[in-house]
């Protein structure tokens, strides 16, 4: 658990080492000054010479002004080191998620990532500020004020380490009551994340729906939720921290009453008794540090969980970095069954079997949620399967290198993602080496370069965050023209000419066949309006293969297709259109 804390206090060693030298010092200083005190009142006032007391007083001031030093110098480089230390930390987080297997990212919510990467990190990094300010000053000054106290007068001592017992054991009962309560804290803080996140992805779905009071609502219940965790979590402080302070005090009056015993025995002196009291003052407040070092550090144990859980979790696949790139692409399923690892465990994809080669074009088609995308996503090895083989050019994905699979493959996914930019950039995304030429190509093949045309700064027209000022249809025009400048023998288009109408989406089709002629297009769709044209069809329902085959040859073969045939174009049909 503690790995990655070892790992960066390894890189601020050096630091860190001065850092806690000077805490040491800033200790020592601090201790020394009741006890000089001390031999200011006995030495100097009662005695009533003058020249002890400012000489002692003077000795007490070099030594607060040498503290204070030492303090500043820790105070700096305590904020160096967690600062850096926290630098590092978000920078390894981040790269992992960047990296993520498709497994980890269905595991863990963006809105959780999200707090783990701002929230929890500050967190640790208030962990090891505080650590190196004062958890190492505080069981030295600690330890040392019971030290010293117990030279200046043994019996008094006793009062002080059975005060001491029952504070230690006070902050071990608030630690294990408090530890629970500040993860869910944490938990809390990731819900009212993703309902924010939520909530703005669908912002026109809660308008369009008029949804406000539904969505006003779940964050109300989110952020109570939120309040009440943290009140809970800070009532173990509240209730702890005066019970503490109360223990002390009463210890102090109870110093004050035997040391007045002794004192008219003869047995103590005045100015003990006063520097007793100020090292009781100290226990009390390295006692408090302790106990507030340990209840950052018990936040920080879930937050520094919550970061392993990031930081260990499973790697996307990992290619070496040398790609191959083909000037063709054959892909064949061989008897593949997969099931989503954190789904159902039902399989989506059962017993697949097809085979599509060079320049040719594969329509898959059926109902959502028969799997289409699913295959789309095996092809890129965002996911193993259980069973079977899938094959690049007769090798096995599995054996492939990864990068050289993804070099091969390219994709315009069902949501067209689109990045704030120029629509330039946007298309560029694809392939950074592509010369201004072969965009306009690609864009004119998408049927993207008409509209781009009509827009006013034309291919510099800035695209806000996520496409927001392009209808649907641009958005998947500019995502295709992206998928083409990539230039990959395997071209899968997964659904994404949706929002197109059929006359733009045909001729998209038509310029497809002529600008990839060597091509692999593998076409998902739910139109049979699109799969028609298409070389082969693969037809599936509920992850099976129900057809495969022709156009033609399924409408004779396949139940599935057939009815899905009357059904979406039966009618054009009666109007006198020939499809058959
Ligand atoms: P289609 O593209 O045909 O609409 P999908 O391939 O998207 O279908 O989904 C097929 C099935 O797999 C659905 O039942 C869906 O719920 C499930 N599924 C899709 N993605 C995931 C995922 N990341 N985790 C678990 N189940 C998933």
């Amino acid at each position: 658990m503690m790995k990655f804390y070892k790992q960066y206090f390894n890189k601020y060693r050096f630091l860190f080492i001065v850092a806690i030298s000077c805490v040491f010092f800033e200790a020592i200083c601090d201790l020394l000054q009741p006890t000089i005190m001390a031999r200011i009142i006995d030495e100097g006032v009662k005695s009533g010479q003058v020249a002890t007391v400012i000489k002692l007083g003077l000795l007490m001031l070099v030594i607060t002004a040498v503290g204070a030093c030492f303090a500043a110098t820790r105070n700096i480089l305590s904020s160096k080191v967690s600062q850096n230390f926290g630098a590092d930390l978000r920078y390894d987080v981040f790269t992992k998620i960047i990296g993520f297997s498709e497994i980890s990212a269905d595991k863990i919510e963006s809105g959780s990532l999200i707090t783990r990467m701002t929230n929890d990190t500050s967190q640790v990094i208030q962990f090891v500020n505080s650590m190196m300010r004062i958890f190492f000053k505080a069981p030295i000054t600690c330890l040392g004020s019971m030290i010293l106290a117990f030279i200046l007068s043994p019996q008094l001592s006793i009062i002080l380490f059975l005060v001491v017992a029952i504070v230690a054991a006070f902050i071990v009962i608030s630690m294990k009551m408090s530890y629970i309560r500040f993860s869910r804290v944490q938990y809390a803080i990731d819900k009212v994340n993703t309902v924010v996140q939520e909530y703005l992805m669908g912002i026109r779905l809660v308008k369009a729906f008029g949804r406000y009071e539904d969505e006003k609502g779940k964050f109300d219940g989110a952020n109570t939720d939120l309040a009440n965790k943290s009140v809970s979590s800070q009532l173990v402080i509240a209730y702890f921290s005066p019970l503490m302070s109360l223990t002390v005090s009463l210890g102090i009056a109870l110093i004050l009453y035997i040391g007045s015993i002794l004192f008219g025995r003869g047995d103590i002196e005045v100015g003990k008794i006063a520097a007793f009291i100020n090292y009781m003052a100290q226990i009390l407040a390295s006692l408090i540090m302790i106990t507030n070092v340990f209840n950052t550090f018990v936040r920080t144990k879930a937050s520094t969980e919550r970061l392993n859980e990031v930081l260990n979790s499973e790697a996307d696949f990992k290619g070496s970095g040398q790609t191959v790139k083909y000037d063709h692409g054959e892909l064949a399923f061989d008897d593949v069954t997969f099931a989503y690892p954190n789904g159902s465990g039902i399989a989506t994809l059962k017993n697949l079997t097809f085979q599509v080669t060079r320049g040719e074009t594969l329509a898959v088609i059926g109902p959502t949620g028969s799997g289409k995308s699913t295959l789309a996503w095996l092809c890129l090895r965002f996911y193993d399967v259980e069973k079977g083989t899938i094959s690049l050019n007769g090798t096995n994905v599995k054996t492939l290198d990864c990068n050289t699979l993804r070099d091969n493959i390219s994709l315009a996914p069902q949501k067209s993602m689109l990045f704030t930019g120029t629509v330039f950039e946007n298309i560029a995304w694809g392939n950074p080496h592509v010369s201004k030429e072969e965009i306009i190509a690609a864009a004119q093949a998408a049927q993207a370069d008409e509209f781009i045309q009509t827009i006013p700064d034309q291919y510099e027209s800035i695209i806000g965050q996520s496409g927001v000022n392009l209808s649907g249809g641009q958005k998947q025009r500019v995502s295709i023209a992206r998928a083409l400048v990539k230039q990959a023998p395997i071209l899968i288009l997964d659904d994404c000419t949706s929002a197109l109408d059929a006359v733009t989406e045909a001729k998209v089709r038509h310029s497809l066949k002529t600008v990839s002629a060597r091509k692999t297009i593998i076409m998902i769709t739910q139109r049979i309006g699109t799969a028609m044209f298409a070389d082969k069809i693969l037809v599936l329902d509920n992850g099976v293969s129900v057809g495969f085959g022709n156009h033609q040859e399924l409408l004779h073969a396949c139940k599935t297709y057939r009815e899905m045939f009357d059904s979406q174009i039966g009618d054009d049909l009666n109007r006198g259109n020939r499809y058959v």
